[in-house]
């Protein structure tokens, strides 16, 4: 069993897509299939992949130790230690760690010295589980992008890079303890850019080399990986045995995937425990693993219900993919209907109630009424903007309004009030484009046709008749330069998954530069607010200096 990037997701969050209310995510329910699997299965693992406290507001308030604990309450087998493991500090990530029941397998995180890859407790280089007569043999490594994804302090360490190191460990493995299959749990993830032609991703079912015909034609870490440790991807003898990989299970870009990159099995999941993945190893009498029947099943949905006809209930997911989705039902896996665990309602039910006082926690004084207006910009999405391009340290935000769902009156604001206003779950992205990129980008989002984008550091001129924009500079007047790359701030829904008008930029922009990814937007939003204490309008909005001109 698989998971990754669940980012403290423990309690079902309500859907408010459908006219239907359900259940999208949540422990309770992924438990129930954990007990499933094992009962069915003698031979049964669970890898996580990382990213697995930071997130959600149980876990904000939790400080993280809920999915510690549920975790050891399930006995998973071992996980790895994400970037955003990072972002509440090393003495944070030092607790979690050692509060664990599992390992975290990772090999690349050196202390500075370089002395030694066991910088905490409880992480370790690799782990070999002895399963009947068979052995596997798991190793890790985490994105060597982390310190541009946490805010966390990374003093005093080092992440490497790690093509080398998985040669030393699967080499150590096959040569020293003759391991029947390596798998690396690779928390870096792929980005495709093949994501219209692989639609059946979405699909549930079992995959196998002979019934996949998806591919990521890709350029994120692991892609860049895959292509170096396969120097020619058509020819897999160009690796030799000894370093042969026989299964990645990859994180981080909280994209779902199965292929199968020359038999090499490939697997993630959607973020927020959403989704899992069950990869099906097996092996002949003499313990040599069966390439041609390794089976993904993929992408197993975690909900409360599903739409029948696409055993999926993630609208944000199926949205646009599908015409049809079906009547609501109860999902059956493996003949058996998934309900809520409650034995694990009742362990965890102290963190429940704990999330219920966050509701009437007083967050933030604000000196005026808030709202997004679609055709104007507004004191809180420049807030907005400001913010994000702040957070990221990027030279422009972007940020379409729709992500505030609500308002606020003037007065204080508690903690129910700022999730009904940022409802959905969405990820603060940064990606790089030239000026002129940036440029064309602005002219074909900002014709005010459905929406004005919110911006910060820029200052606009739309011909509101044309429904054109005319120019654009920096706020302090200087220009864009054609040539230069600027990092840009936006959401993970405009990139790069070209929402709304971000869609019309992909002729010019077909994949996006450098993508990172920040973290997830409403709790980071929630804490900072809570720093703030106070939001004076006059901050954020001047009227005689507007971002967004109409002439
Ligand atoms: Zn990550």
């Amino acid at each position: 069993m698989y998971t990754n990037d669940i980012h403290g997701y423990f309690f079902p969050k309500k859907s408010k897509l459908t006219k239907e209310t359900y259940e999208v995510g949540g422990m309770e329910y992924l438990s129930s299939y954990a007990s499933i699997l094992r009962s069915e299965f003698k031979n049964f693992i669970w890898l996580d992949g990382g990213d697995i406290f930071q997130g959600g507001f149980e876990t904000k308030l939790s400080n993280g130790t809920l999915m510690t604990k549920y975790f050891n309450y399930e006995n998973i087998s071992a996980s790895t230690i994400g970037n955003h493991e990072w972002d509440f500090g090393q003495n944070y990530l030092k607790d979690r760690l050692k509060e664990s029941n599992f390992p975290y397998i990772v090999s690349n995180i050196f202390s500075t010295s370089m002395k030694s890859n066991k910088v905490f407790e409880n992480q370790i280089t690799y782990k070999i589980f002895n399963i009947n007569e068979i052995k596997l043999g798991v190793i890790g490594v985490t994105t060597l992008y982390t310190k541009n994804t946490t805010k966390g302090d990374l003093h005093g360490i080092k992440i490497i890079e790690y093509e080398d190191i998985i040669k030393q460990y699967t080499k150590l493995l096959r040569n020293e303890f003759n391991v029947n299959a390596v798998i690396l749990l690779f928390h870096g993830g792929l980005i495709c850019k093949n994501n219209n032609k692989t639609k059946n991703i979405l699909e549930l079912k079992l995959w196998n080399v002979n019934n996949s015909n998806n591919y990521c034609d890709g350029y994120g870490e692991l892609d860049i990986f895959l292509k170096n440790y396969f120097k020619d991807v058509n020819d897999n003898k160009n690796v030799s045995d000894e370093s042969k990989i026989d299964l990645i299970l990859s994180a981080h870009t909280h994209a779902p995937n199965h292929y199968f990159f020359n038999y090499l099995p490939v697997v993630a999941n959607i973020n927020n425990g959403k989704y899992f993945s069950v990869v099906y190893l097996s092996f002949d009498d003499d313990g040599k693993l069966n390439a041609n029947d390794v089976n993904i099943e993929s992408p197993i949905p975690v909900c409360s219900e599903v739409f029948s006809e696409v055993k999926q209930c993630d609208l944000k997911t199926l949205r646009n993919k599908y015409d049809f989705y079906g009547e609501m039902r109860k999902f059956s896996f493996h003949g058996i209907t998934i309900e809520k665990n409650n034995f694990v309602q009742d362990e965890f039910i102290f963190f429940r109630n704990l999330t219920k006082q966050y509701e009437n926690m007083k967050i933030i004084k604000i000196d005026s009424d808030l709202y997004t207006d679609k055709l104007k910009e507004t004191p809180l999405g420049n807030f907005l903007a400001d913010f994000m391009r702040n957070y990221t340290n990027s030279d422009v935000a972007i940020v379409n309004s729709g992500v505030c769902r609500s308002m606020w009156q003037k007065g204080m604001v508690n903690g129910k009030m700022v999730e009904d206003m940022f409802p959905f779950e969405d990820t603060i992205t940064t990606v790089l484009m030239t000026g002129k990129e940036l440029i064309k980008t602005l002219e074909t989002i900002q014709t005010g046709s459905n929406q004005i984008f919110e911006v910060s550091n820029l200052i606009q001129f739309m011909d509101r008749k044309k429904k054109k924009l005319i120019n654009v500079t920096f706020s302090d007047g200087s220009l864009i330069d054609e040539n230069k790359e600027y990092k840009i701030a936006v959401t993970y829904f405009l990139l790069p998954n070209y929402g709304d008008e971000f869609n019309g930029i992909k002729s010019f922009y077909p994949h996006v530069k450098n993508l990172e990814l920040h973290g997830d937007y409403t709790p980071i939003i929630f804490h900072h607010l809570q720093e703030m204490k106070e939001f004076n309008v006059k901050d954020y909005y001047n009227d005689k200096k507007l971002r967004m001109n109409f002439v």
